[in-house]
């Protein structure tokens, strides 16, 4: 090593302690073993080599990060469980807010969490009051990284988005500074918090509604892959004459034989309907019975259920996973577009995604939020999701055939969280043009230096 390069990191050192000193939370170098268990995403397959790691405690400890990261020219990141992981180098602190971990659900029926907080404690403290959030597709997913880029779960056509729920939110933002955010104070960072994701500032906690809804009919049937050229066509018209109360997608899963998955799904190629009704459960077993009659179901989950089950509708994987999920919006999903996703996803496609998903939207989804928001894709009818391993070579391939096969229904947007802005190339597809210059003024305003890294891509 060069005495240059030495003194380099000894600077760097002496500088870290000088943030250590001002924290209640602490700092972790790379040569520290809570760095790697801190900074190790969910998404394994997104590297993450920040200069360092500061665990916070407070929010005090995220104005002491960001001012001092402003005065010492570095850039920051954040991260609560790494879901939706964005790669974090060498000049880069990352704020990890798991410190950040209070959660308050007030029986009049609204919430508040720290920016650490995932959505299983906000589901088991609401429970008994009767009361449920709208959380994702798994309650292992952050509240605020969700509810930042819109969050779209197993209720959204009921209730709408989880960001339509936000009634405020703290947050530091690049310039170092504390702020209360809500429709009246800092409107212009209400609309960008709400689907540009922490472009604009680091929330340290939020506070939103909540729903009333104990219970549940749902969850999800399976079927054999061999038919699901015939499933998929009934579900079309099925789902289109479904009301608000019912939302709904199906998946084509291709799950290993490994602890955790039922036998009944491992080692081929499935299809799962998934169902949530928010209404009387008679009415949605009656429903849901006519997709059941369709083929033989081999696996049959749903039910009437406390909403603590919520996580059975999706049954997504728990477990830090290396994947990549490649994802896109359609307009509509017609008969031939279900024929193009088969014929290369389906069953004998010799696809090597572990599932396909497709989402249908509408209802609450696509009405406006009281507020104005910078999420812009409520004209979308449904979404596609490919899952699969990242170091499979086979795979992104694959995505780009799906892709190509879908193209004529592309909306050309996808989903702040299923497809999280990087770059300029990426923004445009997150955000139409009028909201993304909206983002970028509020950028411009708030983090002037550019110390926050996700706000790069209204910057560019
Ligand atoms: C298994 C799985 C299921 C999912 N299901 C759904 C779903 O049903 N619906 C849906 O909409 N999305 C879903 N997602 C996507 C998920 O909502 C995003 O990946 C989201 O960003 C995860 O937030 P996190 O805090 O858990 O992740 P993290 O990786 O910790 O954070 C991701 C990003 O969120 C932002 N962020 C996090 N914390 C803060 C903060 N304190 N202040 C400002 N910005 C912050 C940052 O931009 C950060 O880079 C799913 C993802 C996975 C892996």
């Amino acid at each position: 090593m060069t005495i240059a390069l030495d003194r380099a990191i000894t600077r760097h050192h002496d500088s870290l302690e000088e943030l250590r000193s001002c924290l209640t939370g602490e700092v972790h170098l790379p040569d520290d073993e809570q760095y790697a268990a801190l900074s190790t995403p969910w998404l394994l397959s997104v590297p993450m080599q920040p200069a360092a790691v500061v665990a916070v405690r407070t929010a005090e400890d995220v104005v002491a990060t960001v001012r001092f990261a402003r005065s010492h020219g570095y850039t920051v990141g954040v991260q609560a469980t790494g879901h939706g992981a964005h790669s974090a180098y060498a000049g880069h602190l990352l704020v990890v807010t798991k410190g950040l971990d209070e959660v308050t659900v007030h029986p009049e029926g609204w919430a508040r969490a720290g920016a650490g907080v995932k959505w299983r404690p906000v589901i088991e403290a609401a429970a008994p009051y009767g009361l449920a959030p709208l959380n994702g597709s798994t309650s292992d997913v952050g509240v605020v990284g969700y509810t930042t880029g819109g969050g779209v779960g197993p209720m959204a056509r009921t209730y709408g988005l989880a960001a339509d729920k936000v009634r405020a939110f703290e947050v530091v933002t690049g310039d170092g500074e504390f702020r209360r955010v809500t429709p009246t104070e800092h409107p212009d960072l209400f609309f960008a918090l709400r689907g540009g994701k922490g472009a604009t500032a680091i929330v340290t906690a939020v506070e939103f509604d909540l729903v009333h809804l104990p219970t549940f009919y749902g969850g999800a049937v399976y079927f054999d892959g061999a038919d699901a050229e015939r499933v998929v066509d009934r579900w079309r018209a099925w789902s289109a004459s479904l009301p608000e109360q019912a939302t709904t997608s199906f998946v084509l899963f291709q799950l290993p034989d490994m602890p955790g998955v039922p036998p009944a799904l491992a080692g081929r190629m499935t299809l799962g309907v998934r169902f949530l009704w928010t209404g009387a459960a008679d009415e949605g077993r009656e429903l849901l019975d006519q997709l059941r009659a369709v083929a033989e179901v081999i696996l049959d989950d749903a039910d009437l259920k406390p909403y603590t089950a919520v996580d059975s509708v999706h049954a997504d994987p728990v477990d830090p996973m290396p994947v990549v999920d490649p994802a896109m919006l359609l307009t509509e999903f017609t008969d031939v577009t279900a024929k193009r996703l088969l014929d290369v996803a389906g069953y004998g496609s010799g696809s090597p995604q572990l599932m396909v998903e497709i989402r249908q939207l509408g209802g609450a989804y696509a009405r406006d939020a009281e507020h104005p928001d910078a999420f812009s894709h409520r004209a979308a009818g449904f979404s596609v999701l490919a899952v699969g391993i990242a170091e499979d070579p086979r795979v992104l391939p694959h995505w780009d055939r799906l892709y190509a096969a879908l193209s004529e229904w592309d909306t050309g947007g996808v989903w702040p969280n299923f497809g999280p802005p990087h770059d300029a190339q990426t923004a445009r597809r997150a955000y139409d043009e009028e909201t993304l210059q909206r983002i970028a003024e509020v950028v411009r305003k708030y983090d002037p230096d550019g110390v926050l890294q996700i706000g790069e891509y209204a910057r560019s």
